[in-house]
């Protein structure tokens, strides 16, 4: 197999005269080293057409047998798909080359020629699963992953600008946030400790320095729903706010969801295209979204859902009813105490339900943020935590909370891929995250 010995590659690796696909397809023509990776290659009397990619972008490339030395011909006749190599040559506009532009090759560097790629024609999605590491270089791979990475800068800036400071929580964690059913447990020496659901409990402690917060880091729930929405593994994006009430929640995270939707489609348009979302779609993302209370909600799902009553849940089937026909997020409001963590904040005004709200993205998506109004005395989340069967001492760190200075406080929790496979309209969570984590896969 040919290939550069490390000890004969030459060429400074840090060469600034390698230039990224994007760069040759936007100047058309000049002369440009570039290196990266072969996607394709087809024969043809004489040339060799490859596809070329590397993290830039993707181009046509041409090696002409008329145009390079044999040995050279020969080198370019072992590349296969995946392949890396250097080309160097000369860019021509060519309408019919996709990206309007073609590389005509003077030479050939293989940098390392491989084996057959696994991935050729079985690409059901159990084979793509189990070859995810080799997977992550698609097209389709690649253009979720940047919107991702996307999402969680747009996110990041967001809070910045509004004056928020990041926190970095624990993982490991003494007790429940969600409710003990979905618990993962890790031996501790000699102890057990559990991987945590979600930050809030630190999240709250913080609030009371540095009042307004935020974070992001993976979030563990032992999920056995095999829904499309699901991991046990995701990463959650939080905040928490000192002095905040729920209509200013509310407020803001239709802030922040417009924010982050515009900023996909302005940054990310021929990504979101390839996975299959009109980004146009996306400008009907815009303020203000409309707003119902989990009983008028009720209502309506229950043409479809008859069994629905006061205090039954809303999982996947029924968001997807009723959000597949809105073009934005809606926003409920008003859930069941029983439904909520115990750390929810009675609606004053109707003691069945907390003042909390749920963003759930249309199209059939559903959650995509959960958030809400905190009880901030000691005797009401007392009250909620013995409603729900739960024993004080257990927090006693978190009552300390209230116990000195407390304040109404307010936060959300959103799921970093939940937003990110609505906003790509993709059919599962599984593909905006490298290596997804669920009931059944974790390998690779
Ligand atoms: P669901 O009812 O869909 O399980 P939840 O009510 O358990 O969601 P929260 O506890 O409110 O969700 O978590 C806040 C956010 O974290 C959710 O709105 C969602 O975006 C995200 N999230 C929760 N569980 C998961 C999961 N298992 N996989 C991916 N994202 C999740
Ligand atoms: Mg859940």
């Amino acid at each position: 197999m040919p290939q550069i010995k490390p000890e004969n590659l030459s060429t400074r690796l840090d060469d600034p005269s390698f230039t990224p696909v994007a760069r040759v397809l936007a100047a058309g023509k000049g002369r440009f080293k570039v290196r990266g990776w072969i996607k394709r290659k087809r024969d043809q009397k004489g040339k060799i057409f490859f596809v070329f990619r590397d993290a830039s972008g993707e181009m046509q490339v041409v090696v002409d047998e008329a145009r390079v030395s044999k040995e050279d011909y020969g080198l370019a006749g072992k590349l296969q798909m995946e392949s890396s190599v250097f080309f160097e040559g000369e860019a021509r506009a060519d309408e019919r080359a996709p990206g309007g532009a073609e590389l005509h090759v003077s030479s050939v560097t293989p940098v390392w020629v491989g084996k057959e790629f696994p991935i050729q024609k079985d690409l059901s999605e159990d084979f793509l699963l189990d070859v995810r590491h080799l997977w992550l270089r698609s097209g389709r791979m690649g253009a979720a992953l940047r919107v991702r990475a996307g999402v969680h800068q747009a996110f990041r800036d967001f809070m910045a600008a509004k004056g928020y400071r990041e926190i970095h929580n624990p993982s490991f964690v003494s007790g429940a946030v969600e409710g003990g059913s979905t618990l993962f447990e890790v031996p501790y020496f000699g102890k057990k400790v559990f991987l945590t659901q979600s930050g809030q409990f630190y999240n709250e402690a913080y609030v009371f320095g540095l009042e307004r917060i935020w974070g992001i880091a993976p979030s563990f729930r032992a999920e056995k729903s095999r829904t499309r929405r699901h991991l046990t593994e995701f990463w959650h994006a939080e905040m928490e706010a000192a002095w905040m009430q729920l209509p200013e929640l509310i407020d803001f995270c239709q802030e922040m969801v417009v924010s982050i939707a515009q900023d996909a489609r302005e940054k990310f348009p021929n990504e979101l295209k390839l996975l299959g979302r009109d980004p146009n779609d996306l400008k009907r993302v815009d303020k203000p979204f409309e707003r119902f209370t989990y009983r008028k909600i009720l209502e309506a799902a229950k043409e479809k859902f008859p069994d629905l009553r006061f205090g039954s849940d809303l999982g996947e089937a029924e968001e997807r009813e009723i959000t597949k026909d809105f073009t934005k997020p809606i926003v409920v409001t008003h859930y069941p105490a029983s439904l909520k963590p115990f750390y929810h904040r009675p609606n004053p005004a109707d003691e069945e339900t907390v003042l909390c709200c749920d963003f759930l993205a249309p199209e059939g998506y559903g959650e995509i943020i959960g958030g809400g109004e905190r009880c901030w005395t000691l005797d009401e989340v007392v009250g909620r935590m013995k409603a729900e069967k739960l024993d004080p001492k257990a927090y006693e760190w978190y009552l300390d909370l209230r116990r000195y200075g407390a304040v109404p406080h307010s936060g959300f929790g959103l799921g970093l891929e939940r937003l990110t496979t609505w906003l790509c309209k993709l059919p599962h969570i599984r593909e905006v995250i490298g290596f997804p984590r669920t009931m059944n896969r974790f390998y690779p």
